[in-house]
């Protein structure tokens, strides 16, 4: 614990149950001083929401789901409302039809392209607009991205192609924000065992993979994570923006199989 974030106020959206990364995120920030806001989408998940909120004495802000506009807009009016202003905000929210999280990219339909693309990708921006409006003194916005934005991995198809367009739009978001001191990052988490990963085909083989192949030979955790969010959204970092840092484990350094691995 220390007092990295005291005084600052975040708001954090994606929170499913205690395996999500927004929760390690949430966690970590709160060890740090920081005064937090959930959003939640639908009441199945605000039931879940709501406790892990009252536990680290966080606000609830509202149902958002960014395929509505109109919920977007609630949940920053909240805020506004609430505190009248935002130092950070962290989103960590992606979707895929499950069906398409398997199989060949080639396959991929129109249909969830846009919706994928919709929800993984421009719900950052979306949140950006509003966010940009409350953070009159700076502030700080984080974003959670994947190795498959950089290169293939089985099964990610259309999530690796949404993750690669969210990757750029912290380049174009960090630079039209930071004339206002709006810091715009993304942490790529290695994979961590999750609802949305479950979605994913042969979740299981990747997270072995990665324990052997990885230079620290294991995976990461939420709070490993956590932990890199509460900095990149403190003033330590305040000389960054526009970056993707990795917390992998170090997996995106490797280039080929370790020849010491067991066959999976
Ligand atoms: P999670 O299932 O705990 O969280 C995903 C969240 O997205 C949920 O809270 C869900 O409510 C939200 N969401 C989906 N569609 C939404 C919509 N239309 N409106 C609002 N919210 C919506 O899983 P997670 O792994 O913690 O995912 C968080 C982020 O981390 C995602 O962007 C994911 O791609 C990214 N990520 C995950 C891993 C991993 O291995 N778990 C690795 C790298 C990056």
């Amino acid at each position: 614990t220390s007092n990295l974030l005291a005084g600052k106020r975040g708001l954090v959206m994606g929170v499913a149950n205690n395996r999500s990364i927004a929760w390690g995120i949430a966690r970590a920030a709160h060890l740090h001083g920081a005064e937090l806001a959930f959003t939640y989408q639908g009441e199945a998940l605000e039931k879940r929401v709501r406790p892990l909120a009252a536990e680290l004495g966080a606000q609830v802000v509202g149902h958002c789901d960014v395929t509505d506009p109109a919920t977007i807009d609630a949940v920053f009016e909240e805020v506004n409302r609430l505190w009248g202003g935002l130092d950070f905000v962290v989103h960590c929210i992606a979707f895929s039809d499950k069906d398409e999280l398997t199989g060949r990219y080639v396959d991929t339909t129109e249909a969830n392209f846009s919706k994928s693309l919709l929800i993984s990708c421009y719900s950052f921006t979306a949140i950006a607009q509003r966010a940009e409006k409350l953070m009159s003194n700076g502030g700080s916005m984080l974003t959670l991205t994947y190795y498959g934005a950089e290169k293939w991995m089985p099964h990610y198809n259309v999530m690796g192609v949404a993750k690669a367009a969210l990757e750029a739009s912290v380049r174009y978001l960090a630079a039209d924000l930071g004339p206002r001191n709006i810091r715009v990052n993304a942490i790529s988490a290695g994979p961590i065992k999750t609802l949305a990963a479950s979605g994913i085909g042969d979740f299981r083989y990747i997270l072995r993979w990665n324990e052997y192949n990885s230079p620290l030979r294991r995976t990461v955790t939420i709070e490993e994570v956590g932990d890199t969010a509460a900095y990149l959204v403190s003033d330590m970092a305040r000389g960054m923006t526009g970056e993707i840092l990795h917390v992998d484990a170090g997996y995106h350094v490797v280039g080929m199989k370790n020849p010491e691995a067991p066959d999976l």
